[in-house]
């Protein structure tokens, strides 16, 4: 339990148990103590990030170099938002019907919203706006508009919606890949939008040759791009997806035969139902 300036830990703990908790405690001190978050009204803003923080950190320090540290909140998310117990992470933290409520929305989603944002504007971009929200809002009583402000003026991708429909709604996200049609020299795939909340999409594709190629869909409502460099792997821009829009469509014609498609092959986008996300040629 932390407090500022004095932290308790309970004794007689595992080393990993006395490790997270030591990780998760330090964190606090810049969420709540430095930026002085509103503990009540942000609960997310103070828990989610510090426990987006520590995942981080432990991450590294242990030298485990995981692509995605946060699978344990992801799972913790997708388990209350399919139990249909959610309430909007804009719930006061007293005012939950159940405390399981209150924890997996406070802490795994609130570390899901941080990490999600990465998949959305970029890790680096991410890595930087959580610099510059320091910077700019430190002992300021920050509220969700101040911190999104900072990711969208770093970014350049705007994200209202993000935040709205993440923290002040239930809405989940859950898209498809509703058909694949394989012609002779191109692909036509249909992608759909089951949940009714929008997001980019990265679609990785494998080709029978061996090679992978990402095919990237903005968010028409971003009215931006995350940037289009990844790590050694191909990276194409596709138009956007207006997220009013049920089904999207992409044609890929370069001649090559597709042995799969995955809708966010990196899982850091908070799909509810992964299992209509693959397609494997026969
Ligand atoms: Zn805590």
């Amino acid at each position: 339990m932390e407090y500022a300036m004095c932290t308790l830990i309970t004794g007689n703990r595992k080393f990993g148990s006395l490790v997270g908790v030591t990780a998760h405690e330090l964190a606090h001190t810049w969420f709540q103590f430095l930026m002085a978050t509103n503990e009540g009204k942000h609960e997310w803003m103070d828990e989610g990030f510090t426990s987006y923080i520590s995942s981080e950190a432990i991450n590294q320090v242990n030298q485990e170099y995981a692509p995605n540290p946060h699978t344990g909140s992801y799972r913790g998310y997708a388990f209350l938002a399919n139990s249909g117990k959610e309430e909007p992470q804009t719930t006061h933290a007293d005012r939950y019907a159940s405390n399981r409520a209150y924890g997996i929305t406070a802490y795994s989603k609130g570390a899901v919203f941080l990490a999600q944002l990465g998949y959305v504007i970029g890790k680096e971009n991410l890595n930087k706006t959580l610099k510059q929200y320091f910077t700019d809002w430190s002992f300021k009583h920050p509220t969700p508009n101040d911190f999104i402000r900072v990711a969208e003026k770093t970014s350049g991708i705007e994200l209202d919606w993000y935040l709205m429909d993440w923290t002040q709604t239930t809405k989940t996200i859950d898209y498809g890949i509703k058909s694949t049609l394989m012609g002779e020299k191109s692909t036509t795939i249909t992608l759909e939008r089951i949940g009714a909340m929008g997001m980019p999409i990265d679609l990785d594709v494998t080709y029978k040759d061996g090679t992978k190629e990402q095919f990237y869909i903005p968010l028409q409502m971003m009215r931006g791009e995350k940037p289009i460099n990844f790590k050694g792997l191909k990276r194409t821009l596709a138009k956007d997806w207006a997220w009013a829009y049920p089904t999207y469509t992409l044609e890929i014609d370069n001649g090559k035969e597709i042995l799969a498609i995955e809708i966010d092959g990196s899982q850091t986008m908070a799909d509810v139902n992964r299992e209509n996300n693959v397609f494997k040629a026969q």
